[in-house]
């Protein structure tokens, strides 16, 4: 607490040594090291990163990275599957090994590790292993990680990039489950999993396992998942999970109890799971995605000040200020896009605009229009106003919306209709006012994911509908439906 300086003050003990620096750091994941970077890379700034875990925090460590890295391996067995159809002699058994997969990937991730740390040593940042709390307004204490005790720094310009971390509900018997931190550490496959959520995560991680030939339950407080997303990608991909064996429980209650029957790894640990209204259901592993909360308990923001929002958030503004001059934020722990290059870009602007020249003073990123992917099977790509966002801002009137829904030609190889049907890509491109601005578009299917980032600069941009279709068509590809749209 705050009093611990003054009291050795008062005894007379000799003053605590506190090193200088002029930009600290705290926390080394997305932001903190793209800040960072920024301001010593760039800049020369003396700059220090205080980081209580692994280097390159939740991206590298238990996020994109890995859920990437696991969506590949996922889309692999959809591959093997429909092989088949192209005339593949593939076994109807396939055998994998997901416990080499996980090594292999871990391997990938101590890579990474490293490559942060080298990148910070190259760049003259320091980095100290521990966790960090404010002892004084401008002053933070590090309790080192390796055990040797506490060290003090100050600096004139201090960032709090200490992201978030999953959330439990308070259900009894809930630790019995998973976050999507434990998710990344499983060493085998469970074969029946229970997944609870309806967000990114929870889409990501159940469509992951369904495509490996795990059982997979959702259960979701709604009609359909992905509820922020414009209402074509609810429906659609709520239905195409359902339709490829994902047992979705909608409108789901709750669960009154989660009891662990048997403790053990993949098969050999069977869970109950004990709904509100009194139904049922074992399974082998249960996966809580119901959203992330801000890392900031440590932090004794108290003592400069820093205001947090009522979700518990880094209050910022525009230009990543918290209410403490000298102190900002960034990334997860302001709730703000919770996606890593918006913690990155956030980063750089912020170390441009405190250390770099005068005309980058008023540096800062822009939130509008950030596209983003879920790494949903298939993959769902947005940038841009939802369908019901656009019309609230601009009027039913003023709004034009092109669609379409189709299915690629890569599964045009002897399936069902039926079959072909829950292989579906979707469009939606929504345009505003008489020059038929694109202020929304949408798209879900094989490689939309790849095929949004280029979109988005067009859309950024401020294209016109008239301006998509002046882009000669490329075929073929799903992709030139966008430009062909009627
Ligand atoms: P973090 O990366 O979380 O870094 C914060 C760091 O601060 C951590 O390393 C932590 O150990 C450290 N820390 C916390 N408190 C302290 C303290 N008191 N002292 C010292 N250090 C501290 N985003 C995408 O763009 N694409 C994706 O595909 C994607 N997939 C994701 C999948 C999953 C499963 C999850 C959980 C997230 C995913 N995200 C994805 C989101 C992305 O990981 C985050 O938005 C991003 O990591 C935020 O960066 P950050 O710098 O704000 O925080
Ligand atoms: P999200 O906020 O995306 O989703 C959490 C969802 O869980 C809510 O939308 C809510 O859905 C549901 N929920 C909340 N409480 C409960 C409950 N008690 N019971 C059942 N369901 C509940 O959080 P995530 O944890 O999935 O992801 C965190 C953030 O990380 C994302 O918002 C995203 O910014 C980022 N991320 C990005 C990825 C990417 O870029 N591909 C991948 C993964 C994460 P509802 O209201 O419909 O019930």
């Amino acid at each position: 607490s705050s009093s611990a300086p003054k009291n050795q003050e008062s005894s007379n003990m000799p003053p605590i040594e506190t090193q200088q620096y002029d930009y600290i750091v705290l926390g080394g994941g997305s932001g903190g090291s793209g800040s960072a970077r920024r301001a010593a890379g760039w800049y020369g700034k003396k700059t220090l990163i205080v980081e209580s875990g692994r280097s390159g925090g939740t991206c590298v460590n238990v996020g994109c990275v890995p859920k990437k890295m696991t969506w590949n391996f996922a889309t692999i067995n959809e591959t093997l599957h429909i092989a088949k159809n192209y005339g593949y002699d593939i076994p109807d058994n396939i055998t994998k090994n997901y416990n080499q997969f996980k090594n292999t990937r871990d391997a990938v991730i101590k890579r990474l590790n490293g490559a942060y740390e080298n990148n910070w040593g190259r760049e003259g940042i320091d980095l100290v292993h521990g966790r960090a709390g404010f002892v004084e307004p401008h002053t933070i204490e590090v309790k080192l990680a390796d055990g040797s005790g506490t060290v003090r720094y100050t600096a004139p310009h201090i960032l709090l990039a200490t992201g978030g971390r999953p959330s439990i509900p308070a259900v009894p018997g809930a630790e019995h489950g998973i976050t999507s931190d434990g998710f990344f550490a499983l060493e085998e496959l469970p074969p029946k999993i229970a997944v609870v959520g309806a967000g990114y995560i929870a889409v990501e991680l159940a469509g992951v396992m369904n495509a490996v030939d795990v059982e997979t339950h959702m259960f979701i407080r709604g009609e359909t998942f992905l509820r922020k997303f414009d209402p074509m990608v609810q429906k659609t991909m709520t239905n195409r999970y359902e339709a490829v064996g994902v047992n979705i429980h909608r409108n789901h209650g709750g669960f009154k109890e989660v009891q662990l029957i048997r403790d053990g790894k993949g098969k050999d640990r069977l869970l109950k799971l004990i709904g509100h209204d009194g139904s049922e259901l074992e399974v082998n592993e249960l996966l809580w995605a119901v959203g992330r909360a801000p890392e900031v308990e440590d932090l004794n923001l108290d003592i400069p000040g820093v205001k947090l929002n009522a979700g518990g958030h880094v209050v910022v503004d525009e230009y990543q200020n918290t209410s403490v001059e000298g102190v900002y934020a960034i990334g997860d722990v302001t709730g703000q896009a919770e996606l890593t290059p918006v913690a990155i870009a956030a980063g750089r602007q912020l170390g441009s605009r405190l250390f770099g020249p005068p005309e980058l003073k008023h540096s800062k990123i822009s939130y509008e229009n950030i596209p983003t992917v879920v790494f949903s099977h298939p993959e769902v790509g947005c940038i841009g106003l939802t369908e019901p966002e656009a019309r609230q801002r601009y009027g039913d009137d003023k709004i034009k919306v092109y669609h379409t829904k189709f299915t690629a030609m890569y599964y045009d190889v002897g399936l069902s209709p039926e079959e072909k049907a829950k292989n579906p890509t979707e469009m939606k491109i929504i345009c505003a006012g008489p020059q038929e601005k694109v202020v929304g578009l949408h798209i879900l299917g094989l490689g939309v994911g790849e095929m949004l980032q280029g979109f988005g600069v067009a859309v950024k941009m401020g294209a016109t509908k008239q301006d998509f279709d002046s882009c000669v068509a490329i075929h073929p590809t799903s992709a030139e439906e966008l430009v062909t749209m009627r």
